[in-house]
């Protein structure tokens, strides 16, 4: 697969990204709440809580949605045709909007289960794909 887009990183999503060059998907946890939550920012969404740990996800998780992209957006390669678009629901319970790779996109499904794959960007980071289990 050819030039993604690369995305910016923000002082929240700092830690997440320097994870990525390891390939290590991290999610923010509410310390206060006891669970995490997506996309990472500087307070917890459900308690406004600032007590936020990072910890490494288990890369496993099911299609909560999906969607086949026919025309590429911003910074896709037009020649490398369709491609999935979902909102996959982590184990962790959190929805992360990615990717799925490794199969035909119109072969992905509501409820399949899917597991983590990484995509190298130009500058060391990975961005988070996932593929079916
Ligand atoms: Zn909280």
């Amino acid at each position: 697969m050819t030039a993604l887009f690369e995305p910016p990183v923000s002082d929240a999503s700092t830690r997440f990204w320097d994870a990525t060059r390891g390939r290590r998907l991290l999610l923010p946890w509410c310390v206060a709440c006891e669970r995490p939550f997506w996309y990472p920012r500087e307070v917890c969404p459900r308690c406004l809580g600032d007590a936020i740990e990072w910890r490494e996800a288990s890369g496993t998780g099911e299609v909560h949605a999906v969607s086949v992209q026919h025309r590429p957006g911003p910074m896709r390669d037009p020649a490398a045709g369709p491609y999935a678009v979902a909102l996959v629901e982590l184990t962790e319970g959190v929805r992360i909007m990615t990717n799925i790779v490794g199969c035909e996109p119109d072969a992905v499904t509501v409820g399949m289960a899917v597991g983590l794959t990484w995509q190298p960007l130009s500058d060391g980071r990975h961005l988070a794909q996932f593929e079916p289990a």
